[in-house]
Formats: structure tokens, C-alpha cells, sequence
């Protein structure tokens, strides 16, 4: 797809045709690899680019998040950490933490819009999807036509998720669904949701009588509105279902089993995601050292504070490391309360440095600016990342959820 807005970046498409890059072609040799990676970088993506992404409507989101996965899938690197399987390059875990350094050393963007698609979506398919649904829907994503997001949460069932409501009734070949969801993300630009909803009312149990769905988002009964956030811009929106039709062959795993399914979806939220954010921001705090070399580096009190954060984030990145070193050497064996930790220092560590940044900058970081796209939580646009620091630490559990799975599970303590 070639919007307005992708063509703008064409010049950098055109540098690119004077040579091919073949990264996965260095495989084996660690030093080639990151520099064919380095060598592509440099001449595939604009010096401007954040500049030009700002500039960016939220219309044209698309188009320039797609402009980048096709530039990175001409160098087999959409899904670096996509095994031979799924349709991905099957290189070793290693080789997929060297490409998610070095897009984060030369602050690539990153594919917001792709999340879900990129990393939920097929370990959900794989592990429990029927091969027709792998068939049907993996295509899409490689190639950078679909995306998908995620509709878990509701209003009332965010924290306790398995107090859902949205309703699915079987009807013939179809299942119809109603409900409303919330704070799904890119669900504005989506064409595929996956879906929990209740096919059971009377299960045992709350988590019972849950199933999983492919839904079609451009189905009938379908209404997206997008949520506005305090930096002004909209990353996630509410979603109404409305006798929406949902073909039975879209069930993923048996009726009633979504609960247990949910959690592989939920799994692909630790490792190379959170690598991909904490490797940006410590290219980001490295610059802001250079950057306040004349300003507030001279004061000795906040240059001992930013001493203090600089071994804070090394303490994230160290337990991040941690857990992918865990997830090479045996996934089943990995520490499953590891991304609790580091959850539960990164969502604080985001809100208390982008808080001193904000302060130790003065008048002229406060000023409001668009956001740009694709740069997570390091656009180094100061008061934007103070706002941004608030949704992390409630995204994908809140952080007294992740108290409590520590006093209950780790320290066993009584349930309150
Ligand atoms: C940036 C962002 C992106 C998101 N993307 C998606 C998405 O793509 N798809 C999706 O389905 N959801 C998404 N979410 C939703 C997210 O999963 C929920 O916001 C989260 O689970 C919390 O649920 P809630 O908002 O309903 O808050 P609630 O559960 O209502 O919690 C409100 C407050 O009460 C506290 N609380 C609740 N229960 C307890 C308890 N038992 N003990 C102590 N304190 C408690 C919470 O900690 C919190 O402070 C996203 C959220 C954010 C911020």
C-alpha cells in the first residue's frame, strides 16, 4: 500500500535499489549479521523520519507502519522472531536479540499498529489454531495487509477479565455476539479481532464458559470509537458488537476453553516486546546525558539523580536479559514470575525519569507537541512521555494486580 504519506518517505526506498541486503545470509557470523543490518538501516530509513511520522494524521498511520514492515520483510526481518513454522526465519534467539539492538541503536521505528498481529496473534493461531485458520490468516500478516487487535477487556472486566459479559449464542453455522469491549488497541485500524467472549453463562466457575473467536472487524454490528488520551492523540478505541454474526469455523480450540487460551495470547508479552522498549530507552537515556551536558548535568543534585535512574534502568535491562536467557535455554522452564518484576519496576521507572526529565528541563518541557508514532515510550518529546508513563503501569495488569500476584503466588501470603 502506497499512501500519501509512504511516498513522502520514497527517496529512502530509491537509495536502497544501488544494493541488496541479505541480513539472514550472514547467519553465523555475528559481526556480518549486525552489520548488514547496520548497512540496510542506514540506507533504508530517513534521518527525518520521526519528523516526517509526527507530520503523520492518524489516518495515514497505516500506510507509513506499513511502508516499514514491507521494507523490513524485503530483508526478511518483519518477523525476526517468527519460527520456520509460522512462515518466519527461524534463526536462534540469539540472532533475534541482535536485530531488536540494532533497530533499537538506530532508533528504527517501532510497528505499534502490528502488535497484536505480529506476536499475539500467531502463537495463539499455532498453539491452538486449526491449520485452516493458519492457512487463512498468517498470510496477511507477513505481508502486511491485515491487522488485529485484541478484545479482552470491558468495562468491569479489566483487572478481573474473567468477569466478562459479552455474550456469543450459537445460531446454526454462525455464533451471534453482544457486547462492547474497551481500550483495544489499533482496533481503528483493524481488520481482525481476537475476541473472548461467554457462550456459557452457567459455567462452574467465572473462567468457564469463555471461547476464544476470529472476529471479522468489518462484519455487520461492529461500531469502533476511538478513545482520545491525554497526549491528545487515540491509540486505542471502544468497540460495539451488535448481533454480530461470527462464523463457528472462527472458534479458536474448543467452545469454552478461551480462558485457558487467553494465557498463550498473554504469554507473548514478555520477552523480546519489552527488549524492544527497554533497549530504546537506554539509547534514549544515553542521549539525554549528551543533550543537558551544558544545562542540568552541571547541577550536582540532579546529576545524582539521574546516577540513581541510570542504575535503575541497568537493573531492568539486566532482569529483561534475564528472562530472554531463561527463555532460550527452555520456555516451559522460564521464570514465570520474572515479567512481574520487571513490570512492575519499568511502568514506575517510565513514570519517575520522564517526571525528572520534565523537571530537570523546565518551562520548555512542558510544552504539549504532537506525538509521533512508532517511538513507544522514548519519543524524547518530554511532556508526551510523562503523560505516555501513566498507561504502563495499568496495561496489561495493573500494578497492584502485579502485587497482588507477588504476595499470593511468590510470598504466599493469605488472599485478602
Ligand atoms: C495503553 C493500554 C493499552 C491496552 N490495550 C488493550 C488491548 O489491546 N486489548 C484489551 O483487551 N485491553 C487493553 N488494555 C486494557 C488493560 O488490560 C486494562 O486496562 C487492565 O487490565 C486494567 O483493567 P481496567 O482498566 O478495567 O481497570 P480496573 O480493573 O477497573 O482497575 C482500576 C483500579 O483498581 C485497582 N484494582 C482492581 N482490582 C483490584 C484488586 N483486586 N486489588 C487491588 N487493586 C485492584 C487496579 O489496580 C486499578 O488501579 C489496555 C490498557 C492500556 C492502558
Amino acid at each position: 500500500m502506497m499512501t500519501q504519506t509512504s511516498e513522502a518517505l520514497a527517496p529512502a526506498i530509491d537509495r536502497t535499489a544501488a544494493r541488496t541486503f541479505d541480513p539472514l545470509s550472514k547467519v553465523g557470523d555475528e559481526q556480518a549479521f549486525r552489520q548488514e543490518i547496520r548497512d540496510w538501516l542506514a540506507a533504508v530509513l530517513p534521518a527525518d523520519w520521526r519528523k516526517q511520522w509526527q507530520q503523520t494524521r492518524e489516518s495515514d498511520l497505516r500506510g507509513v507502519m506499513t511502508w516499514w514492515l514491507e521494507e523490513r520483510r524485503k530483508v526478511g526481518l518483519a518477523t525476526p522472531h517468527w519460527p520456520k513454522a509460522w512462515g518466519g526465519p527461524g534463526i536462534s534467539f540469539a540472532y533475534q536479540i541482535m536485530v531488536y539492538e540494532e533497530l533499537s541503536r538506530a532508533d528504527a521505528p517501532e510497528l505499534d499498529i502490528f502488535t497484536i498481529s505480529l506476536f499475539h496473534t500467531p502463537a495463539t493461531l499455532f498453539e491452538h489454531g486449526t491449520q485452516d485458520q493458519i492457512d487463512r490468516y498468517l498470510g496477511g500478516i507477513t505481508q502486511g495487509t491485515d491487522i488485529w487487535c485484541q478484545g479482552f477487556s470491558e468495562p468491569g472486566a479489566g483487572s478481573d477479565l474473567a468477569s466478562l459479559r459479552t455474550a456469543a449464542i450459537r445460531d446454526g453455522d454462525d455464533y451471534i455476539v453482544n457486547g462492547q469491549k474497551i481500550w483495544s488497541s489499533s482496533s481503528m485500524h483493524a481488520d481482525y479481532c481476537l475476541l473472548l467472549a461467554r457462550t456459557d453463562p452457567n459455567g462452574k466457575r467465572k473462567h468457564d464458559g469463555i471461547s476464544y473467536f476470529i472476529m471479522d472487524m468489518k462484519s455487520p454490528g461492529i461500531t469502533v470509537r476511538p478513545i482520545r488520551q491525554i497526549t491528545g492523540e487515540s491509540e486505542f478505541a471502544e468497540v460495539f458488537m451488535d448481533d454480530v454474526r461470527i462464523p463457528a469455523k472462527n472458534l479458536i480450540g474448543a467452545e469454552g476453553n478461551g480462558w485457558n487460551i487467553a494465557q498463550s495470547t498473554l504469554s507473548t508479552e514478555r520477552g523480546l516486546l519489552i527488549f524492544g522498549s527497554t533497549e530504546r530507552l537506554a539509547r534514549s537515556f544515553a542521549l539525554d546525558r549528551v543533550d543537558a551536558k551544558d544545562s542540568w548535568m552541571r547541577d550536582v543534585g540532579l546529576r545524582r539523580e539521574y546516577a540513581g535512574f541510570y542504575a535503575e534502568l541497568q537493573a531492568i535491562r539486566l532482569m529483561v536479559r534475564r528472562l530472554l536467557a531463561e527463555l532460550e535455554a527452555n520456555p516451559e522452564k522460564a521464570s514465570p514470575t520474572l515479567p512481574t518484576f520487571i513490570k512492575l519496576n519499568w511502568g514506575p521507572f517510565l513514570q519517575s525519569y520522564s517526571e525528572f526529565l520534565v523537571r530537570a528541563e523546565g518551562l520548555e518541557a512542558q510544552k504539549w507537541q504532537p506525538s509521533i508514532p512508532g517511538t513507544g515510550h522514548s519519543s524524547r518529546l518530554r511532556f508526551n512521555d510523562f503523560l505516555k508513563s501513566y498507561g504502563w503501569t495499568v496495561a496489561g495488569g495493573s500494578n497492584e494486580i502485579m502485587r497482588n500476584i507477588i504476595s499470593e503466588r511468590i510470598l504466599a501470603m493469605p488472599r485478602g
